[in-house]
């Protein structure tokens, strides 16, 4: 029997209790509040082992570490309105739109925001209004769909074509490792003055550029050629746009990744102004 395959079998109630001792947020393991996020917008029923609902990155750390440590899969989840059964699963699962849904800041003159991942995006798009600012993404979802997914999914709507999807507007992440460490995944220049700093460090965050970096010397023709020109791609970690202009830029790593990389714990995104009219042009083809 693996690891994970032992870990499933430990009761809620044991998982539950010793995550109480560690987190200040809610931990959720009555049968009745599992079923409640058994399902998302998919065809899947999943029962979770328990449910967390974080207050904090450190919240978010714990439940990595203990996830961690007993082997237990963890499954991230927004407004669970993906529809390919991605915001389910059997191990933990932790909702960050209760709590984690907060702007940290705005900044208008500099054109970003920065946000916890459990912020709906209505309620984000709300509040740029107030200021003449808009994230363009914008899936059909919006209503109840988190920046968190978004990210995770590459998410975008109608207006892709001239907006772009979401890794188009993502400047900085920072993001919870397996190890529990806490990286701030952003655009580094190899062989920059930041680039040897952070490289000097030998910490798990350098060892991630400089594979990064490997991977671009050996394989980067492949990378820029063999990527599809399209205006909207969610298959798969989109390396085209983590090696581009003779940068690496992590957080474009963590697009379209499905949570599968790590949990992302606040984000830093590029916003634009909002157009002072729009227009609804309807064109008739014989
Ligand atoms: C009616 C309807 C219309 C839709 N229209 C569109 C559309 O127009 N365009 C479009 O792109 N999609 C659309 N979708 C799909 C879906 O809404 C989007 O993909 C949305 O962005 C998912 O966001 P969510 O918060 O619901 O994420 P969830 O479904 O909760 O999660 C999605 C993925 O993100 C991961 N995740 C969530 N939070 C984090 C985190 N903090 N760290 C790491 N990983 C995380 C999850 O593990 C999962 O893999 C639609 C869905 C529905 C039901």
């Amino acid at each position: 029997m693996s690891k994970t395959d032992e870990a499933l079998t430990l009761s809620p109630e044991k998982v539950a209790s010793d995550l109480r001792k560690r987190i200040s947020g809610d931990v959720l393991s009555e049968v009745w509040q599992r079923a409640i996020y058994a399902s998302d917008a998919s065809a899947y029923f999943i029962m979770p082992l328990c449910v967390v609902l974080p207050k904090s990155k450190d919240d978010v750390v714990e439940i990595v570490k203990y996830a961690s440590e007993n082997g237990i899969p963890l499954t991230a989840r927004g407004g669970g309105s993906s529809l390919l059964g991605q915001s389910v699963g059997e191990g933990i699962l932790i909702d960050f739109s209760k709590y984690m849904n907060k702007i940290l800041e705005i900044n208008p003159d500099e054109n970003y925001v920065v946000v916890e991942p459990g912020i709906y995006k209505s309620v984000l798009d709300k509040t740029l209004e107030k200021y003449g600012k808009m994230f363009p993404p914008d899936p059909s979802s919006s209503d109840f769909c988190t920046i968190g997914g978004m990210i995770s999914t590459n998410a975008a709507g109608a207006h892709t074509v001239k907006y772009g999807t979401t890794i188009d507007y993502i400047i900085s992440l920072e993001v919870v490792l397996s190890s529990g460490e806490i990286i701030r995944c952003r655009r580094l220049k190899p062989n920059s003055e930041e680039w040897d700093e952070l490289i000097s460090k030998n910490a798990h965050e350098a060892r991630i550029y400089e594979g990064l970096r490997k991977l671009l010397e050996e394989h980067g023709e492949l990378i820029r050629n063999g990527f599809p020109k399209l205006s909207k791609n969610s298959s798969g970690y989109r390396l085209d746009k983590v090696f581009e202009d003779g940068f690496i830029d992590l957080g474009k790593l963590f697009a379209a990744s499905e949570g599968t990389l790590g949990i992302i714990v606040s984000a830093k995104l590029k916003i634009v102004d909002k157009p002072k009219h729009t227009i609804l042009i309807l064109l008739n083809f014989d």
